[in-house]
């Protein structure tokens, strides 16, 4: 399905987007692409992920541009399929895997969306932007998280020193000097030693570029310390709750007392350094009602808030409630009146709204589940579109088949559903590899339906 923008206008122009010597004609296109369309992504960034696979960002995991070490890091920059995204993208097509942002333009939430995060970019011969998720090494096991994720649900990703050795290394060489921002999420950040020679090299070759490290805040210690004093850091902090006990159920591993001492330290260091601190929190079914605390307390510490979405296990997400109890939080939080006394609150306050948005919709999506009949061939569909990409992999094919005869049709639709508009084909597959399937089918079960 293809997504259009009708706002903006196309062009239909084949000339190539970047070229790699400097010239005027260069920059002229790149003018007219950035009042064109409303991402800049593949003209300014790259995503990197654990086995080498390179996309534009990070929530566009379904197109991919290549795959390292298959080819060169800079072989991808300039290759035909970062071409082809930028095609589709320059006409605000979003159809090349770009279903999150296509959701967000369509309902107006540009505050958060992705496509926005790049605005501050100017295409160039060379990416402004590397985002990096070598590995799932981590210390906790969160109730929301998998394999895919983290280390401790017993599945380490490949040999990251071996993948990211020297090549890999001396091939970033080239591109640490023209960034802007580089950005590290794991796992943990703080616990993988290819990031801290990432890090090394940034010092060394581009000292101004920010850093942005995406944390739970369990590990701090000298080494990192003395690296925040050299480097332009920016942390960000997932935490997704304030009360001890509900904080340690969703983060197990992790106690709230120790984080709490590490973000002051960030915070301070944020401060000292003017610069951004962004507290991350995923909004479920046990913590949404500390949404308010959590801007109040951003806006005591001047940071940014990020209201990550939350869809699975989907018997803790808020869009698998009934409508009615969706409404109830929805007018909760619409309630919430930040002061509005700086720049940062203003901001924050944008973001919530886009949430409050996002909710809205989820309620009509619940009304739907309930009172529009299900039609069997909406799942045939869906499926045909899972088996068509999944069928390179038998034993995924195999849980899947397993899980649907295990389960109500419509239940299995209604959960499919969001994983392909929001989540991504490839990466539930990846899921599914390291998940039981019993625990699939049960959170399937959690879904209310008509006949409940
Ligand atoms: S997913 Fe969004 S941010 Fe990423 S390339 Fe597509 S439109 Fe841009």
């Amino acid at each position: 399905m293809a997504y259009f923008c009708h706002k903006l206008c196309a062009s239909d122009s084949d000339e190539p987007l970047i070229d790699w010597g400097c010239n005027p004609i260069a920059t002229l296109t790149m003018k007219k692409v950035r009042d064109e369309t409303c991402c800049l992504a593949p003209w300014v960034s790259l995503r990197i992920g654990l086995s080498g696979e390179v996309f534009a960002c990070n929530h566009n995991s379904s197109f991919l541009l290549g795959k390292y070490p298959d080819q060169s890091l800079k072989e991808i920059w300039s290759g035909k399929r970062i071409h082809k995204l930028r095609k589709h993208l320059r006409k605000n097509d979003f159809s090349l895997g770009c279903d999150i942002c296509a959701e967000d333009w369509h309902h107006h939430r540009n505050n958060a969306a992705s496509f926005t995060l790049f605005r501050k970019y100017q295409p160039g011969s060379w990416p402004s932007m590397l985002d990096f998720r070598l590995s799932n090494r981590c210390n906790l096991q969160c109730i929301m998280c998998s394999g895919l994720s983290s280390s401790q649900f017993g599945n380490e990703s490949a040999q990251e020193d071996e993948l990211f050795g020297e090549d890999f290394m001396r091939q970033l060489d080239a591109f640490i000097p023209h960034l802007q921002t580089a950005r590290f999420i794991g796992g943990e950040p703080f616990l993988i030693p290819e990031y801290y020679r990432i890090w090394e090299r940034i010092i060394d070759l581009n000292p101004q570029c920010e850093i942005v490290v995406q944390t739970n805040a369990t590990i701090l210690n000298e080494r990192i310390k003395e690296l925040m004093e050299k480097g332009r850091f920016q942390i960000s902090v997932s935490i997704d709750s304030f009360e001890p006990q509900t904080y340690e159920s969703i983060r197990r591993n992790a106690s709230l007392t120790k984080v709490m001492e590490n973000l002051d330290y960030f915070s301070d260091y944020a401060q000292a350094r003017q610069a951004d601190m962004v507290i991350c929190f995923c909004p479920m079914r046990m913590n949404h009602h500390e949404i308010p605390d959590l801007m109040r307390y951003a806006e005591k510490r001047d940071a940014y808030i990020c209201l990550n979405r939350f869809y699975y296990p989907a018997h803790l997400a808020i869009w698998s409630l009934p409508a009615e109890k969706i409404v109830h939080l929805r007018s909760d939080l619409a309630n919430y009146k930040g002061s509005g006394a700086s720049e940062k609150s203003r901001i924050n306050a944008g973001f919530l709204c886009d949430y409050i948005k996002l909710l809205a919709q989820w309620e009509d999506d619940a009304r739907e589940r309930v009172s529009i009949p299900f039609i069997p061939e909406k799942l045939t569909k869906l499926l045909a579109r899972f088996n068509n990409s999944l069928s390179d992999d038998p034993v995924v094919a195999e849980k899947m088949a397993g899980i649907a005869a295990q389960v109500k049709p419509e239940q299995l639709y209604h959960y499919l559903n969001p994983i392909a508009a929001y989540y991504g084909i490839n990466l539930f597959q990846e899921f599914l590899k390291q998940t039981n399937s019993e625990i699939v089918v049960d959170d399937i079960r959690s879904i209310k339906m008509q006949a409940d």
